[in-house]
């Protein structure tokens, strides 16, 4: 683990913004995902952190991979590169599924060559992947609940339920293998009953396929949205995990194969961010902290995955409520209007956000001249 003295150690050294990844956690993270459900493959959503140490060290562990775009696929793919040529092809769906229903022509032409495992939500991708990428095998996303998640996906993708056998015999149709179906129940969700849902309906599908004839799909992907634990609001994942469980030994037979996608419970709480105070000002009679980091960087989750980070402070001291900014001269550049901190911080103290692991640095810009954090990893 490492502990507020050793962040402290490396934003010394290596200066700061500092991003700070931890690999013994993304390994813990991974091994709990796979000890709860056992019978998942966790194939890691890459747009979560696409840092290619990450994906290194859970391919070594034996993970799998969610991605959504060439570079993704290439970033992944160069772990499988190692791999005889003559494997490479066997082994793709079980490392890969390109994940984003909705793919360019000339995406599909660059996959077509790896016989990939693709998924689709819509006719006219059926017709895009005959004519593109036909040496690929389709999984069918299906729309399903996503209340309560913190980001929501199901306005975006997903067949109706109601039209998904008309959707998978138009494919077959169209001379392409239909493997099984996948949803996503909306990022952070808390509301378990939408994965039980999801798979209740995911069963309903298969048999009413096999009932029209329909009897190839043999996988289930039941998605992303498995919470981190950034606060109370989330319950044990054993929880959920034991759900999950039970409803799939009740409604899928052994021979179909489970995997899921989880990005941001594998990464989230392997982040850390660690910034310096680089003014201080009073303002309407609060307390005002302006630091090198902020939502066009690392806290760029604020703003696109609409999540809240808590800062710590390695100096102690009596608390206020503060206002903590990012350093650009954007209005909406604000970290925290309600920051608990010691009022006795001053220029050059460093305040530290941990669980900033996912959709954080992978969602840093350049704007206004201030560079990303430096990513340090730390693989012990
Ligand atoms: C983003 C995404 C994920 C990861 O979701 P998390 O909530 O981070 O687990 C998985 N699958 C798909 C298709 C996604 O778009």
């Amino acid at each position: 683990m490492i502990t507020a003295k050793d962040l402290q150690q490396l934003a010394e050294n290596h200066g700061t913004p500092l991003f700070v990844i931890d690999h013994d956690e993304l390994r813990s993270n991974y091994t709990t995902f796979k000890n709860h459900l056992p019978r998942v493959q966790a194939y890691y959503a890459v747009k979560a952190n696409p840092d290619p140490a990450i994906i290194k060290t859970l391919f070594d562990v034996g993970a799998s991979f969610d991605v959504s775009s060439m570079p993704e696929f290439m970033v992944v793919y160069e772990n499988i590169k190692a791999m005889p040529e003559k494997e490479r092809h066997e082994w793709i769906w079980d490392k890969i599924i390109y994940a984003n229903p909705i793919k360019a022509n000339e995406t599909l032409v660059a996959l077509d060559q790896y016989q990939p495992l693709v998924t689709f939500d819509n006719l006219d991708e059926i017709i895009k992947i005959r004519q593109f990428a036909p040496n690929s095998g389709v999984v069918l996303r299906l729309r399903v609940s996503d209340a309560g998640a913190m980001v929501e996906l199901s306005s975006k993708f997903g067949a109706e339920p109601d039209e998904a056998v008309d959707m998978i015999l138009a494919a077959e149709k169209a001379g392409l293998s239909v493997e099984g179906l996948s949803f996503h129940v909306g990022s952070q969700t808390t509301n378990f009953e939408n994965y039980i849902q999801a798979i209740n309906i995911a069963a309903l599908i298969f048999r009413q396929a096999k009932e029209r004839g329909y009897d190839k799909m043999n996988l289930l992907d039941i998605g992303g949205g498995f919470p981190a634990p950034y606060d109370a609001s989330a319950k044990p994942f054993s929880e959920l995990a034991k759900q999950i469980n039970t409803e799939l030994e009740r409604l899928f037979p052994v021979d179909i194969k489970i995997i899921a996608e989880p990005g941001r419970f594998i990464v989230a709480t392997a982040g850390t961010a660690v910034s310096k105070i680089i003014g201080k000002a009073v303002r309407h009679g609060k307390l005002c902290y302006y630091i090198n980091d902020g939502v066009y960087s690392t806290f760029s989750g604020i703003i696109f995955d609409h999540c809240q980070y808590h800062f710590d402070s390695f100096k102690k001291g009596s608390t206020q409520i503060c206002t903590v900014f990012g350093p650009t001269c954007d209005g909406l550049d604000v970290i925290s209007k309600t920051e608990e901190l010691p009022g006795n911080l001053e220029r050059d103290d460093f305040l530290y956000s941990t669980n900033i692991g996912a959709y954080s640095g992978a969602t840093a810009t350049y704007f206004n001249g201030f560079a990303p954090a430096k990513v340090v990893h730390v693989n012990r």
